[in-house]
């Protein structure tokens, strides 16, 4: 159920805004580097690449790597942060790791990175963020945290509090999607509307996207940062592998930096928002249309709710259940094939739907319970 953001207050937090933090250039933040540090020589040749494109802000390796199952390349561990220490003192990019428990974030300070990120397997649990807090206490590295796996704003908001409260205030979120069960064209379910509501309750929180994990693979980079770049995020965590074939982990989503440049090059950035009177003045008007069909909405559905309470009282006059499962299927395939003859996608109209129908069941419940 969408929660009613109404009901919490905004979060105002102790964050120094992105545009001051000493890496940032312009918008898009740029992170970019291999999903997984291999070898020397695979992190200074990338590196190499990466610091050539003129655009890297911030350079990324992971050298723990949680991975979904065992077995497979987990990182190459301590030894990859002198390699890192090595790719900025050649190149003079910032650097960064993942950390995902207490002796991570010490390692990496010990090795002085710039940055770490939370990973999204990491930024579900509580304990774990506790601990890496805790590390993280009396240092002024940048923190990025990733949205947690499963799709829970609360969640992620705590994982922002905890590390906030523990003084970092270059801390900023990476939105790289939800994982689900059923079948999706991405790794990961973007549900933009999570970090978009997300930014809503913590205003002053950079936000990142991490198209490459969202898609899964490269071909979705160049769609998925326009989208983020259109919702006005601040920057973009992209991984970049100067032989992406070899890569020992996330083979497919990896592009080279020359292919990262083109991706670049490719992105229109819009500004949020004008003072151009030009502008102004028919966006207004439009503006009031999209007010006007929102009413419309609105007294549509306070109808339905409206008629659904009837049928509600003539099911219990007759004891029968609320809910006809036939009859329910018929209504959704039926609006579905409508809705895509209107320009709707399926999956909307599925959301949209469902939304109504559990809406109902609620007011015919109310209407059951009635003396
Ligand atoms: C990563 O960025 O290397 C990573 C493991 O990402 P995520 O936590 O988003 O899966
Ligand atoms: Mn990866």
């Amino acid at each position: 159920m969408t929660p009613d953001i109404t009901a919490h207050a905004k979060r105002r937090l102790n964050i120094i805004p992105i545009e001051e933090w000493p890496i940032y250039k312009q918008r898009p933040l740029l992170i970019a580097g291999p999903c997984s540090a291999e070898s020397e020589e695979q992190v200074m040749l990338t590196a190499a690449g990466l610091a050539a494109t003129g655009r890297v802000d911030l350079f990324r390796a992971g050298i723990w790597k949680p991975r979904t199952r065992p077995d497979k390349f987990e990182g190459v561990g301590t030894v990859g942060l002198k390699w890192l220490r090595q790719a900025r003192e050649v190149y003079g990019l910032p650097v960064s790791v993942e950390v995902a428990t207490e002796k991570h974030v010490y390692e990496a300070l010990k090795h002085s990175v710039d940055a770490v990120w939370i990973g999204a397997r990491t930024s579900v649990n509580p304990f774990a963020l506790n601990e890496i807090a805790s590390a993280l206490k009396g240092s002024d590295v940048m923190v990025f945290i990733k949205n947690p796996v499963n799709p829970d704003l609360e969640l992620w908001i705590g994982a922002v509090e905890r590390i906030s409260k523990a003084g970092i205030t270059r801390l900023a979120a990476i939105h790289r999607g939800f994982s689900t069960w059923e079948k999706c064209v991405f790794r990961n379910q973007p549900r933009w509307q999570i970090p978009v509501e997300l930014r809503q309750r913590i205003p002053d929180l950079p936000m990142i996207c991490d198209p490459s994990h969202m898609g899964g693979d490269r071909s979705f980079i160049g769609d998925l940062s326009q989208k983020a770049m259109d919702l006005n995020y601040d920057g973009l965590m992209i991984e970049s592998h100067n032989d992406p074939a070899s890569a020992l982990s996330d083979r497919k989503q990896q592009v080279t930096p020359s292919e990262l440049t083109q991706i670049l090059d490719s992105l229109v950035l819009r500004s949020p928002t004008s003072d151009d009177p030009e502008f102004l003045e028919p966006i207004e008007d439009l503006r009031s249309q999209i007010d006007v069909y929102d009413n419309l909405l609105l007294d549509i559905l306070e109808s339905r709710m409206q008629v659904a309470e009837t049928i509600g009282r003539y099911k219990k006059e007759h004891n029968i259940t609320i809910l006809q499962s036939t009859r329910w299927k018929e209504v959704k395939d039926n609006a579905v094939d409508k809705g895509v003859r209107k320009g709707l996608t399926p999956e909307f109209i599925q959301i949209f739907l469902e939304a109504i129908h559990q809406e109902s069941i609620t007011h015919q419940m109310k209407v059951m319970k009635e003396d």
